[in-house]
């Protein structure tokens, strides 16, 4: 008999859970209660331009789940590398190369000669585990220490790859162990040509071709849980019995999911954190506008622009070009509504480095406040474990739970951890 999983929520930890467990030889029922899978990574067609919801850059491709899912699973994946040498800083009065190699660093300008060899070193002492930072320090303390220029340039990384305004609050340890693995790979940044909804057809079709079951515009509303495990799922009309069930919603909806069982308040904590919230403005334009440059960070502004046509030339019509613009928010901003202003901003990094966007704008997709992480890395804020010890048979993964690096990649990595429990715990041998 095959062990049963029903998998609660569609988006890329669902489906990569859902996905893996079918390869492996389980019975899988994916509940996604929205008419598409795909949750935060879906793509929305306007005028022939492929609007991504989030972007598809991922972190260190070379030691990414991802890579593994392309091994094991046979999960298509067409990698587009970063160009480094078009990537640069915004320093206000003028730009510089971001330093992602060996050359960009000897070319930039945000480190003098001597930070540089600091900076070198820094990295050294990253990559052996001589730098760790410590528990109870973040890392805008903790780079004190550090000469000026590099504690700056450190936390503007930090900014970027974390998708904050706030880096300073990124705990220490945590800052190093995502570093540690960054600044070994040889692939630190890559896009992926047909956007992440290749990826979510691509392991859709996994899913489906190992038998396993997809119920979409289905709502999860309740959990069964008897004897410290959960019997069964309960939607509108339906309800779902399994051996092991993968909750792969945010911690919002798990509160109400187990509202009425003695869980709830265990769940809760994760529900008090702040999640991580940006302003995102993506501009379709009929023509391509040339430029020195694929991705610019403005400093001053903590603003980000990708040409996204540019990795992938499958989200544009013909001729056209597909920019995406990214303005990181923090919790008082939000609170003062400081959205619009954070639009203009915006707009004005547009004139400044494409001029000419305005009349050749074919479409464009503004989201005021999109959830890059439902948990932000900062301060006290922890993330979900993968397993309660007093909930049996229950699992959890998203970019809220514990895992490897940040954002997608801690959907993929949760869900890759459960998934491996879940084998590790079947008392027969899988077919694969
Ligand atoms: C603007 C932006 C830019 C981004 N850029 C990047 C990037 O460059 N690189 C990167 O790695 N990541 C990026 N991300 C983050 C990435 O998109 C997310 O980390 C990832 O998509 C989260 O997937 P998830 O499965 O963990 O959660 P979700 O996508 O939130 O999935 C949860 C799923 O559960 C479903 N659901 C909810 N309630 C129920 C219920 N009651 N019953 C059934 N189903 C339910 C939802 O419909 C959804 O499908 C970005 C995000 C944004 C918004």
């Amino acid at each position: 008999m095959k062990q049963k999983v029903a998998v609660i929520g569609g988006g890329l930890a669902g489906l990569s859970a859902a996905a893996r467990l079918s390869h492996y030889g389980f019975d899988v029922t994916l509940l996604e209660k929205a008419p598409k899978l795909g949750g935060r990574a879906i793509t929305i067609p306007v005028k022939g331009f492929h609007f991504n919801f989030g972007a598809h850059a991922i972190y260190g491709r070379d030691t990414s789940i991802l890579r593994k899912y392309e091994h094991e699973l046979g999960l298509k994946v067409d990698w587009a590398d970063f160009s480094p040498k078009k990537a640069h800083y915004d320093l206000g009065t003028f730009t510089t190369p971001v330093p992602a190699t060996l050359e960009g660093l000897m070319q930039t300008k945000v480190l003098d000669a001597q930070n540089k060899l600091r900076f070198a070193y820094d990295i050294f002492k990253t990559i052996s585990t001589m730098e760790r930072g410590e528990e109870g320090i973040l890392i805008g303390d903790y780079l004190k220490k550090e000469p000026p220029q590099v504690r700056d340039f450190l936390l503007t990384l930090g900014s970027s790859n974390f998708f904050t305004n706030e880096p300073e609050k990124i705990p220490s340890p945590l800052f190093f162990r995502y570093y540690r693995r960054l600044f070994s790979t040889r692939k630190p940044v890559a896009y992926i040509r047909g956007g992440w909804q290749s990826i979510i057809e691509g392991l859709e079709s996994i899913l489906l071709r190992n038998g396993g079951k997809i119920v979409s515009k289905e709502k999860i509303e309740s959990v069964v849980v008897e004897n410290g495990a959960v019997r069964s799922v309960i939607g509108k009309e339906n309800q779902y019995d399994a051996d092991h069930f993968v909750f792969c919603v945010p911690p919002s909806v798990l509160v109400s999911l187990f509202e009425s069982t003695p869980y709830r308040e265990l769940l809760a904590e994760y529900n008090r954190y702040e999640s991580n919230q940006v302003v995102v403005y993506d501009i379709g334009l009929q023509k391509r506008i040339e430029s020195p440059f694929t991705y610019i960070y403005h400093k001053g502004e903590r603003i980000f622009i990708t040409d996204i046509s540019y990795y992938d030339p499958t989200c544009i019509p013909e001729g056209g070009q597909l920019m995406q613009a990214v303005a990181y928010l923090n919790k008082e901003e939000i609170n003062a509504n400081k959205m619009d202003e954070k639009l203009e901003h915006i707009e004005f990094v547009y004139d400044k480095h494409f001029p000419g966007w305005r009349d050749l704008l074919a479409a464009k997709r503004i989201s005021k406040k999109a959830t890059v992480q439902e948990i932000k890395t900062i301060d006290d804020q922890r993330l979900m474990p993968v397993k309660f010890y007093s909930l049996l048979n229950a699992y959890f993964a998203g970019d809220w739970c514990e895992g490897e690096g940040q954002l997608s990649e801690l959907s993929f990595s949760s869900a890759y951890e459960v998934t491996k429990r879940i084998m590790e715990q079947t008392p027969s041998p899988v077919v694969v």
